[in-house]
């Protein structure tokens, strides 16, 4: 190679987008014979794509050993699991395994394996008939027998999937010290919501793994005009000034793309923005991420991690619609979404492209 040319390419590479560290997929956990699809799609896409990071939301559906009561008979086993975290580390895909911790124990009428196994760990026990007027039960997060449960079974998954991070969800937290709650009535919902991220996130760094989990209880809904849903009108908000800085946000925002990533970021957070289906918005939060990347101010730069693109639909929806067969609508904008949100991210196009 010329001096010339040595040149031309070197400048090319200076002067190309930069590569945003990470960049992720989180998807719906498979069903047990959905796994060797799912193992060709991380060895034969995910690098094609350029996605390093993979969130598998397993939740209840694993034939749990260590709590035989909370064994799923038809969910995944930890044969399952090694043979996902094999095709990862082939990939070079990290491997972030999750179970859906607090909040979302059940869906529509039906209640989730924790509560149906151990109902006396439900935060409003017999109220809420078939699960009428809520959106999901929770658990209690000050009954004294649920975290030994629940940290076995966040041990034992992620143990089988030889990770060294773990997602604990903990988003779209309703039912929180209910009134009716002996242990939880009166006490701040912020402290509540703290004192569980901190139990979860000091037994996950005893065992030297790193906390992740979804932003959205962190953000005041009314200050920000994003909502209960993205952001909290339940009083959770505070919490953000009680727990360790080293948890990971993954700050999801589906329909707009605010500056609350760099937000916290500058709260001494790392962060992901996590986008699901409209490209026009997962873009502009990766433009945010690069702007705040390229910005100079290198503490707060460098807790600007990248993306963790979500799909909200069931694993073989997002792989059809993937692949460009026919499937749901939704899956489709996710899957579309996912491929533009990878190809700025890995610096391909600009993410202004939209
Ligand atoms: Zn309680």
């Amino acid at each position: 190679m010329t001096t010339t040319m040595a040149l031309a390419v070197m400048t090319m590479t200076t002067f190309q987008q930069p590569v945003v560290p990470v960049r992720g997929l989180h998807l719906m956990g498979p069903s047990k014979d959905q796994v060797d699809q799912l193992v060709a799609f991380i060895r034969d896409d995910l690098p094609k794509e350029g996605t390093n990071l993979l969130v598998l939301e397993v939740d209840w559906n694993f034939k749990f050993t260590k709590r035989p009561e909370m064994a799923e008979p038809g969910g995944l086993d930890v044969a399952d699991a090694q043979k996902i975290a094999a095709a990862c580390k082939e990939a070079k895909v990290r491997l972030i395994p999750q179970i859906n911790l607090l909040g979302h124990q059940s869906w529509a009428e039906n209640t989730g394996k924790l509560l149906t196994v151990h109902p006396e760990f439900d935060e409003t026990p017999g109220k809420y008939e078939k699960n009428k007027g809520i959106y999901c039960r929770s658990y209690c997060p000050l009954h004294p027998g649920v975290h030994a449960v629940v940290f076995d079974l966040i041990d034992e998954m992620v143990d089988a999937f030889g990770a060294d991070a773990f997602h604990v969800g903990m988003d779209e937290v309703f039912i929180l010290g209910d009134d009716d709650c002996p242990r939880c009535k009166g006490k701040p919902k912020a402290e509540l919501f703290a004192g569980e991220v901190t139990k979860l996130r000091d037994h996950l760094k005893s065992k030297g793994r790193e906390m992740w989990m979804w932003g959205d209880r962190f953000l005041d809904g009314k200050v920000t005009g994003l909502g209960e849903w993205e952001a909290s009108t339940n009083d959770t908000a505070p919490a953000v000034n009680l727990v360790p800085k080293d948890v990971v946000i993954c700050d999801w925002h589906y329909e707009n793309a605010p500056p609350t990533p760099a937000w916290f970021a500058t709260q001494g957070f790392r962060v992901v923005a996590s986008p699901w289906r409209n490209e026009r918005f997962a873009l502009s939060q990766l433009e945010q991420v690069i702007a705040v990347r390229m910005g100079g101010a290198k503490t707060i730069a460098d807790r600007m991690l990248g993306v963790l693109h979500t799909t909200w639909c069931d694993f073989g929806s997002f792989l059809k619609a993937y692949r460009g067969e026919e499937t749901g609508a939704q899956a489709k904008e996710a899957a579309t979404c996912f491929k533009a949100l990878m190809k700025a991210a890995r610096g391909v196009s600009q993410p202004t492209q939209y």
